[in-house]
């Protein structure tokens, strides 16, 4: 009998493998593709690097630096350039603005107005009395304006959820912000002032990506952990035993003394039928968005006025389907050949997915071109490679608040068994291998 298996080989299945086997445990990682990674998926086009999936990662918690030595893949890692990561831009009225472009867009006239200021100080006077389970879009308009919400925090949460302000759950999305509120009594300026206070800064980190792409993360770990990961090995269900789990996969069974859950919520109905038939059912309402993702590379000739920058978002009122941009080759090199600029657009999301269900690649190209036109001016010709992902990021709605409950409850009742699913707990890639890390420890 094994000490440990970890269901899933993502970028949290992967790291809960690595600490188990640092930590001396004998592991194994089921994954059910041919390939380790999950979402991290990196691909060579035309001589250049392209991620179909995450682009970016902050790296400010130290433990994930440490996984990601832990995983060998640090030799590989390159920082986003200095000068472009913090210039975010802001699709305005058909024109790039610089995002949130402080002070100037707090100023009377900006793109936020001023109301924004009245309520933040009137609430220190009188903190809003906000349900725990409050929505996002709510929350924002009790503490700040709707002005905010629609032109910076709509394009946002699109930009990390492709999610809607009006389903996500606050406190499950923005943990980190609801809490700085609660600590000035639900005023968002005193919990600030506290902070700064006690000395607490935010740190923004480095802005990573790996030589190859993000996948290289997922080529590292793999060389790690040698047999301790089986690929091609879907789990079809959790059976306790005793002081043992046995784990079902189409091939045979597997026994070990705890478990770690890494696949999404939406493969985790059948694995925990057996165990647990509510919380398998629970687990299936977790919605996750779909996304496609436009990558080309356009002639810098073609393109005389585009900016130096991170990207762009695109807020809910412009014409598109789009959701945001990443101007890959500002950021990281080998991204593009001289004289082009590579880009990757995101389009559909929650905000536009019946939109998104119902078209083919073609309509997808069309509607990024034609944004593509209108904020860079672009007029020239270039390859649009398109990629379908479907169910590709949790959304923390109302479902995902019951969820946690009932995963605490799971695991009060098993405590060999380790939840590290994608939700809750962050959608991000750093909270992912975090979790992960952590739920291989003994
Ligand atoms: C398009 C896109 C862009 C993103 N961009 C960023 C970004 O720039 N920065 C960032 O920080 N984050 C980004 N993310 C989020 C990031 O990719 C996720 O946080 C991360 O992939 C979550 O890792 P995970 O291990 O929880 O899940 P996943 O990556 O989904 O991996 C789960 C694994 O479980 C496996 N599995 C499923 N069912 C079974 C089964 N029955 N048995 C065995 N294995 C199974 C799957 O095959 C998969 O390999 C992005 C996500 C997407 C989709």
């Amino acid at each position: 009998m094994r000490d440990l298996i970890v269901i899933g080989g993502g970028p949290s299945g992967l790291a809960a493998g690595v600490s188990a086997k640092a930590a001396g445990r004998d592991v194994l990682v089921l994954e059910a593709d041919s390939r380790a990674g999950g979402n991290m998926r990196s691909e060579v086009i035309d001589g250049c690097v392209v991620d179909w999936g995450p682009t970016t990662m902050r790296l400010v918690d130290p433990l994930v630096l440490t996984a990601l030595d832990g995983m060998g893949a640090l030799p590989d890692v390159v920082d986003a350039d200095p000068h472009t990561k913090s210039k975010r831009m802001l699709v305005c009225s058909g024109a790039l603005a610089p995002l949130p472009g402080l002070p100037w867009s707090l100023m009377p006239g900006g793109m936020f107005g001023l109301g924004w200021l009245g309520r933040l100080l009137w609430n220190a006077i009188s903190p809003p009395k906000q349900a725990a389970d409050v929505t996002l879009d709510v929350w924002v308009r009790a503490q700040l304006s709707d002005a905010i919400l629609r032109n910076a925090v709509d394009p946002f949460v699109s930009g990390v959820y492709a999610g809607d302000p009006t389903q996500l759950i606050a406190r499950l999305a923005f943990p980190d912000l609801i809490e700085m509120a609660d600590a000035g009594g639900g005023s968002l300026l005193r919990g600030v002032f506290k902070r700064k206070k006690a000395g607490e800064t935010i740190s923004p980190g480095r802005l990573i990506n790996l030589r190859g792409g993000m996948e290289g993360i997922a080529t590292a770990a793999t060389r790690t952990l040698g047999d301790s990961l089986s690929l091609s090995t879907p789990v079809r269900g959790l059976v306790r035993e005793g002081e043992a789990w046995r784990v079902l996969t189409e091939q045979g069974e597997h026994r070990a003394r705890s478990v770690v859950l890494s696949a999404p919520c939406h493969a985790l109905g059948p694995v925990l039928a057996g165990l647990d038939a509510d919380l398998a059912r629970q687990v299936e309402t977790v919605p996750y968005a779909t996304i496609a993702l436009v990558t080309l590379r356009l002639r810098e000739s073609d393109i005389p006025n585009i900016p130096a920058a991170f990207g762009f978002l695109v807020p809910r009122a412009e014409p598109s389907h789009v959701l945001g941009a990443l101007f890959t080759s500002c950021l990281f090199p080998g991204r593009a050949l001289d004289g082009e600029r590579a880009i990757t657009l995101f389009v559909g999301g929650r905000r536009h997915q019946a939109w998104l269900d119902s078209v083919d690649d073609d309509a997808v190209r069309a509607d990024a071109r034609a944004l593509l036109e209108r904020v860079l001016g672009w007029r020239g010709e270039a390859t649009m490679h398109v990629k379908r992902i479907p169910r590709a990021i949790a959304q923390y709605d109302r479902s995902v608040w019951g969820l946690a409950e009932a995963v605490s409850r799971l695991q009060g009742r098993h405590p060999t068994l380790r939840w590290a699913s994608n939700a809750p707990g962050g959608v991000a890639l750093p909270a992912a291998i975090a979790r992960g890390w952590i739920a291989g420890k003994p």
